[in-house]
């Protein structure tokens, strides 16, 4: 890169009008490939967004003992999940990293010390949602672990953080699922529309109940809600981007929901989408 083509790609991460933010259930890595009603969803909550200068994701897919943004100047495309079709793992999304965007990422957040990632990438949990927004691959994608040695309060905390970025034309998007429990899926009921056992409708609603009255601490605190959120999220990966992007919520913003479906009883696809009105 020539010198007046790198001042302006650095002068191009200056102010921008505030940029969305996007919680992204991810479900199955097969919606990858798949023409159905989430991919609509997913690519519906991409209209109206400015084009970002660059893409921070936080994907249930990359847990580290520490936390680490992907540095990279090409991310590979990672297939990291196994027993699927040919065509899933022909997949390539060809995007550039941001060097850049990972530097200011690592230099924004003070309550860890980040530390900047060679050898990651791009994993499903991003790629497979994001080709359906930038289907072009024309927008520079890095990702930001979690840390699976702290408790929600810091994700919480350390998303805060990044709140600057939103200024910078960054679009921020968690990917996992807000009810998740593999374990209890129902196989022969995957192609059921809507498909949710009683305690996975019941976390979702009460999760639902809790973002829109913006009370972020019981959602912090998701171990102490009960039942149907054990159930619901046996393992805190794929809930916790829920919590990086809640926590760059501001009080007056705009929060809608979308493809707000189950899948197979215990899983649901539900998103989430906040703008400034
Ligand atoms: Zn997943």
């Amino acid at each position: 890169m020539r010198l007046n083509e790198l001042n302006h790609f650095i002068n191009s991460f200056n102010k921008s009008e505030r940029m969305p933010l996007l919680f992204l259930g991810h479900g199955s890595p097969m919606n990858a490939i798949e023409e159905n009603e989430f991919v609509q969803g997913f690519r519906n909550a991409g209209k109206n967004i400015p084009k970002p200068n660059a893409i921070l994701c936080i994907s249930a897919h990359w847990e580290t003992q520490g936390t680490l943004v992907t540095a990279m100047e090409s991310p590979r495309t990672i297939h990291d999940f196994s027993g699927f079709p040919k065509a899933l793992y022909d997949v390539q999304y060809p995007v550039l990293g941001s060097p850049y965007l990972a530097k200011e990422t690592k230099e924004l957040v003070s309550i860890t010390s980040i530390d900047l990632d060679e050898k990651w990438g791009l994993d499903h949990g991003a790629w497979s949602v994001i080709k359906h927004l930038y289907p072009q691959a024309n927008v520079p994608v890095i990702q930001l672990s979690l840390d699976y040695t702290k408790p929600p309060q810091y994700h919480y905390d350390l998303a805060k953080e990044l709140n600057s970025l939103r200024n910078k034309g960054v679009l921020i998007i968690g990917s996992g699922n807000m009810v998740h429990n593999l374990g209890m899926i129902a196989w022969d009921k995957l192609n059921a529309n809507d498909y949710g056992y009683e305690w996975a409708f019941e976390a979702s609603q009460k999760m639902k109940e809790f973002i829109l009255d913006d009370d972020h601490q019981s959602l912090i605190n998701y171990t102490k809600q009960g039942k149907a959120f054990q159930l619901s999220i046996p393992t805190p990966e794929h809930y916790l981007p829920l919590l990086y992007v809640l926590a760059l919520k501001e009080k007056k913003e705009r929060l809608k929901f979308f493809n707000d479906k189950a899948v197979g009883g215990s899983l649901t696809m539900t998103s989430v989408k906040i703008e400034t009105i």
